[in-house]
């Protein structure tokens, strides 16, 4: 596992980072002409935790306010020994229908709350036309955190025997028929228990209607679990008993087994990233 820094600033403000990545030979990329003002440049970088210079740089950048996006990387040996993983990212394109009703999508799911936007999908998702997923065999639709792929990879989970997840249809909006390029994974097992480390997920926020706390996507670690609570859950794929939220977008991060993560990792599928679970 290896936690990743995007950092992004103009260069006149933060002059003692960009000082900071050229002493420690760090990539910067650097856009001129911003704003109104010539003069100011912007430069974004990466860098990770167990770069030498990383603590030098944490200590300077927490100076002022600076866009600083973490994000963490496993290795296939990784998420090969983890008992389970999550899906933490899917290759997206287009917009589920209607896309001006997000994020109630009538005809699809009922919202739970309109405070924190928690739903419960009763029927498939809609999108314009064939989704164009290029070489990926995993995509998403932009502002939705479901999972959907083509039907190789689906024909080849049942034949696996994988269990918890449906097989669910993608509509084509319009025409009313189901796309052939993709189907969806539904999945609707709620793991009836939390993770451990609840207390590392970023800004936990209590919904003012319900009560119910939603959390920002933990970006910089992964999720870690009781073993003895997940060694009890028998299904394949379950989704995390925690919703995580961004803007109007709220989801539960779906976990799958040491099994399905090992499958799509032998057959070199694209389109989703996964992200080891730790034990503890
Ligand atoms: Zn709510």
């Amino acid at each position: 596992m290896e936690v990743f820094h995007h950092i992004a600033a103009s260069v006149p403000r933060r002059q003692d980072i960009v000082e900071l990545a050229e002493k420690y030979q760090i990539k910067v990329n650097i856009i001129k002409g911003t704003y109104n003002n010539k003069d100011d440049y912007l430069f974004t970088m990466k860098v990770s935790e167990s770069h030498p210079g990383w603590e030098e740089i944490e200590q300077v950048l927490a100076k002022q306010p600076t866009l600083d996006r973490t994000y963490t990387l496993f290795t296939e040996a990784e998420i090969r020994a983890a008992p389970w993983s999550y899906v933490g990212w899917r290759w997206e394109h287009g917009y589920p229908m209607l896309k001006s009703k997000f994020p109630y999508l009538p005809q699809t799911r009922k919202i739970l709350c309109r405070g924190c936007f928690r739903y419960e999908q009763y029927a498939p998702y809609r999108i314009s036309s064939d989704p164009k997923i290029a070489k990926n065999q995993f995509f998403s639709m932009i502002c939705l955190n479901e999972l959907f792929a083509v039907p190789e990879v689906i024909e080849t989970f049942k034949q696996q025997g994988f269990s918890g997840f449906q097989d669910w249809d993608l509509m084509l909006h319009r025409k009313n028929i189901p796309t052939l390029r993709t189907r969806q994974i539904y999945v609707d097992g709620v793991l009836p228990f939390n993770v451990q480390n609840i207390a590392q997920l970023p800004d936990p926020t209590t919904c003012p209607v319900c009560g119910t706390i939603t959390y920002q996507a933990h970006t910089g670690g992964t999720l870690e679990y009781k073993a003895s609570d997940l060694a009890g859950v028998k299904q394949d794929f379950m989704l995390t008993q925690e919703w995580t939220k961004n803007g109007n977008l709220t989801w539960r991060e779906m976990l799958i087994s040491n099994r399905v993560a090992q499958c799509i990792l032998d057959h070199k599928w694209k389109g989703i990233q996964l992200k080891a679970i730790n034990l503890v």
